[in-house]
């Protein structure tokens, strides 16, 4: 089976509330073990980072209704790429807040309190995402 991580970054098309985020949380947990896709999502104000991990066609499929999930907009490719193993294989979708990481955004985006993925190189978005590893204890 082909394995592939893709990266991902968007923007709400309105503002959420906890209860939206749930539900976003919720659907994923509920859907990606059939698709034995697992990975990790980002929040930041008004932002989204998300990467996805699993067979090619199951996360071409996910991604594909991600892009069309009118909650986002501006969805943009960051990364995309085969893989020998998962970072994420625990969990189904762990999520973390970009304000909760130890020494918050600023560490990787170079300003405290800016939360840009759009700003990052596909190399750099893959290096973020294995760095959330390391704050898996921030994860809810
Ligand atoms: P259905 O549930 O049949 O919904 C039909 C349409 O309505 C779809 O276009 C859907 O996107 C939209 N929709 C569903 N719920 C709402 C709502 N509450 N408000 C507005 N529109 C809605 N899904 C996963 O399975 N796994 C993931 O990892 C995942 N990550 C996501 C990350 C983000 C940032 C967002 C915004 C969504 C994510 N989703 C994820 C949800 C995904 O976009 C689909 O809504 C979900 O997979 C159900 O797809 P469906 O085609 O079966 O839609």
């Amino acid at each position: 089976m082909s394995l592939v991580r893709l990266i991902y970054c968007s923007r709400f098309s309105k503002e959420m509330d906890a209860q939206q985020l749930q539900a976003i949380l919720d659907v994923s947990r509920a859907n990606n073990p059939a698709r034995q896709i697992t990975g990790i999502l980002c929040y930041g104000p008004g932002v989204f980072l998300q990467c996805l991990e699993g067979p090619r066609d199951a996360v071409n499929d996910l991604y594909g209704k991600i892009i069309r999930d009118p909650r986002n907009k501006d969805v943009t490719l960051l990364e995309y790429d085969d893989i020998a193993e998962r970072v994420f294989g625990e969990w189904s979708m762990a999520y973390v807040r970009a304000e909760d990481l130890s020494g918050g955004p600023a560490g990787f985006f170079g300003a405290p309190e800016r939360f840009d993925p759009y700003s990052l190189s596909a190399g750099a978005a893959l290096l973020f995402v294995r760095s959330l590893l390391g704050e898996k204890a921030r994860f809810r």
